[in-house]
């Protein structure tokens, strides 16, 4: 059965949804609906009204020029994001609040001031300069968890040098390969990071990587762990001993709205990573003003965003968002689950956070270690709660608001991209209703649709291809030395060249609510009907006994693609399996009849395969491209950006074994 205008079908029906409380509209940033239809009728007045937020040494002349698929941003205009990020809270009330918070993994604690950061920026800062860094130039990022981290990203934003910040947790291949596709000139790394107890080796990583990268002529060594480490004379210098006796203080540079901030990799899910490049002037309104209206912060609030500063979501919600907005930051070095699995808990009580934003792959393990954890701790801090990363099934939704928000918090799911910069889609917590498992609406100044391959928008109700159809202020600019890539990319798949396809499937309801479906290139296709990888996985998380799931296409003679689910179960019931007291087969027949139930016989799983792990990103995304090659017994491909490559080796062993 051929189908001409490829959509998805989408079979999954989630009725229940929840009102914004009285009391928390009153208090809320955003109170009236009609922001909707202003930011609608004149984006451009509405994005130059969001730029106000920030000090500007002087204002564009232009707030648009677009010509598809490059845009730039309040033209002409000049600011740093540094200033905006410190400095100028100096001149307020705000110089002697908590700018962040530091707990390291074993235990110790750190809270910086504005001032305090102020002088810590300044001084990482001339050390830069110290060391020959200049505007433009490109600095490698490598470093933990640690306060450190958002210093030297602030610092390289001072001096108008772009950073590349890459993930604590990659290999020494990864490093290497992001490091000469952005020709970094400097790396900052540190000695180690502590993670579950042991100590992650960065510089040794680091080592690995330079004897590649002939770009890095200076290295920058941050002490953490304080094992000894080899230091190569005249590459090598420990921060520490550089810092001693340099100038607290010193300009910024005047940047151009359109000069690079960062260039930030994308996290590999489906393929080779993408340098995606950002600027300044539009990212930093982009991210204040998402910032003040998803998150509803408010100056008294104590705000922890938990993802690393490796990825999108810890320079725009870590970082730049909450520091232009002057809030305080939580920054969390190690593991959720050291030494125990309410590590994360502890730290809410500890610091009386008040604004809480994760990742569905984190809310899944929490479920699967058990309610008993979040109950022993006091959460009656909380107020508001956030999720991205990829679609959250809507089991773990209720979880997450009944055991973590005490069903007293509302929840806001975004949707967003390292290439969009800035969240796009999101409930805005006073005034919208919230339904488990959708992110809801596009905020205020967003266009986006759900189109056909033609680039015709869909019915509702129906799925099709998440595109952005007007240009947005935290934009990527390009790929990184790569223009045609990022045409090609992003602008070439659907006729015309103006819509921007961000590469996920969705559907929007009745009331105009948007629901992700999962990635179109994981979308399953069985005997012509296209399925959402995203569905069958939510039924199978509804179901008591499992803790994740991933629901692949395999290839069939006759059906095109036959559904195959990677399950793990909760601890109890992995147990069950293990000690015998069920076999596979009960637990296989069970789910796949749950699946039926859920979604109808057109779904149903033909072969389940319970396993204890699935391969994920490090930064927690299951990683489907990968379990389709087990299942179709080919060689793994990129394993590049895994969390744990043995987890995939162990997984194709077992299945081919079918242990
Ligand atoms: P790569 O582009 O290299 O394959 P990636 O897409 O995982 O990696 P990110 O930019 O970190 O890299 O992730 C963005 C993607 O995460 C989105 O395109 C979407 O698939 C998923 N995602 C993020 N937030 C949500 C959300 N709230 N609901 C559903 N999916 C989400
Ligand atoms: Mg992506």
């Amino acid at each position: 059965m051929a189908v001409k205008k490829e959509t998805i079908e989408t079979l999954l029906e989630e009725s229940r949804i929840f009102h914004p409380d009285e009391q928390f509209t009153r208090q809320a940033n955003v109170k009236n609906r009609d922001i909707y239809a202003e930011a609608r009728a004149n984006p451009r007045i509405f994005w130059a009204m969001q730029a106000e937020r920030l000090d500007w040494y002087r204002k564009w002349d232009q707030v648009l020029d677009w010509e598809p698929p490059f845009a730039k941003w309040f033209v002409n205009g000049k600011l740093n994001a540094c200033y905006n990020c410190v400095d100028r809270h100096l001149n307020t009330w705000r110089k002697n609040k908590a700018a962040i918070i530091f707990e390291g993994e074993p235990g110790d604690s750190r809270i910086l001031t504005y001032w305090d950061l102020w002088r810590e920026v300044t001084q990482f800062a001339n050390v830069l300069r110290m060391l020959g860094v200049r505007k433009g130039d490109r600095v490698a990022i490598y470093l933990p968890m640690i306060a450190e981290a958002a210093i030297a990203m602030l610092a390289c934003a001072r001096i108008g040098a772009p950073h590349s910040v890459v993930f604590g947790g990659f290999s020494a291949e990864a490093l290497r390969d992001r490091i000469n596709d952005a020709g970094a000139k400097l790396l900052i790394t540190a000695d180690g990071g502590w993670r579950r107890g042991k100590i992650v080796p960065l510089k040794r990583n680091a080592d690995a990587a330079l004897t590649e990268c002939p770009s890095v002529d200076k290295v920058l060594v941050v002490k953490r762990t304080g094992q000894e480490v080899p230091m190569q004379d005249g590459r090598d210098y420990w921060y520490d001993n550089l810092v001693v006796g340099v100038t607290v203080g010193g300009p910024c540079e005047e940047m151009d709205s359109e000069d690079m901030l960062f260039i930030l990799y994308t996290s590999g899910t489906t393929g080779k990573p993408k340098g995606v490049v950002h600027t300044t002037g539009g990212y930093l309104t982009g991210v204040s003003t998402t910032h003040h209206m998803v998150f509803d912060i408010k100056d008294r609030d104590v705000y922890w965003c938990t993802a690393d500063v490796g990825w999108v979501t810890g320079h725009s919600y870590v970082v730049y968002g909450p520091l232009a907005n002057g809030a305080t930051t939580v920054i969390y070095e190690g593991a959720p689950d050291f030494p125990e699995f309410d590590r994360f808990w502890a730290i809410i009580e500890r610091y009386g956070v008040n604004v809480f934003y994760t990742a569905p792959t984190a809310i899944r393990a929490f479920m699967k270690w058990g309610e008993e954890w979040p109950a022993r701790r006091d959460l009656s801090s909380l107020r508001l709660l956030g999720t991205v990363g990829e679609p959250i099934n809507p089991e773990a939704w209720i979880w997450y608001h009944k055991h973590i928000g005490s069903e007293r918090c509302p929840i806001v799911d975004t949707w967003w991209q390292t290439e969009t910069g800035m969240i796009m889609i999101s409930a805005l917590p006073g005034i919208i209703s919230t339904k488990p498992g959708s992110a809801s609406v596009p905020l205020p100044g967003v266009e986006i649709d759900v189109v056909d391959k033609e680039g015709n928008s869909v019915m509702l109700g129906k799925g099709g291809f998440l595109v952005i159809k007007e240009p947005w202020p935290a934009m990527l600019r390009t790929i990184y030395g790569d223009n045609e890539r990022y045409v090609r990319e992003y602008w070439g798949k659907i006729p015309g060249h103006t819509l921007y396809f961000s590469g996920d499937g969705a559907r929007r309801d009745y009331h105009n609510y948007f629901w992700i479906l999962g990635r179109v290139d994981d979308v399953i296709n069985v005997a012509g009907h296209r399925l959402s990888t995203m569905e069958i996985e939510s039924a199978l998380v509804d179901h008591p006994w499992v803790a994740e799931s991933a629901a692949i296409g395999k290839a069939h003679d006759l059906k095109g693609q036959a559904i195959s689910v990677f399950v793990t179960l909760k601890g109890k019931y992995f147990k069950e399996l293990k000690d015998g007291s069920k076999t596979r087969a009960e637990f296989t027949s069970e789910l796949k009849a749950h699946v039926v139930k859920k979604i109808g016989a057109i779904a149903r799983p033909d072969d389940i395969f319970l396993t204890a792990e699935l391969p994920k990103t490090r930064s927690g995304k299951i990683m489907r491209r990968l379990l389709r090659d087990i299942a179709e017994g080919r060689a793994l491909g990129d394993t590049t950006t895994l969390a744990d490559p043995a987890v995939c080796r162990e997984l194709k062993e077992k299945y081919e074994s079918k242990e």
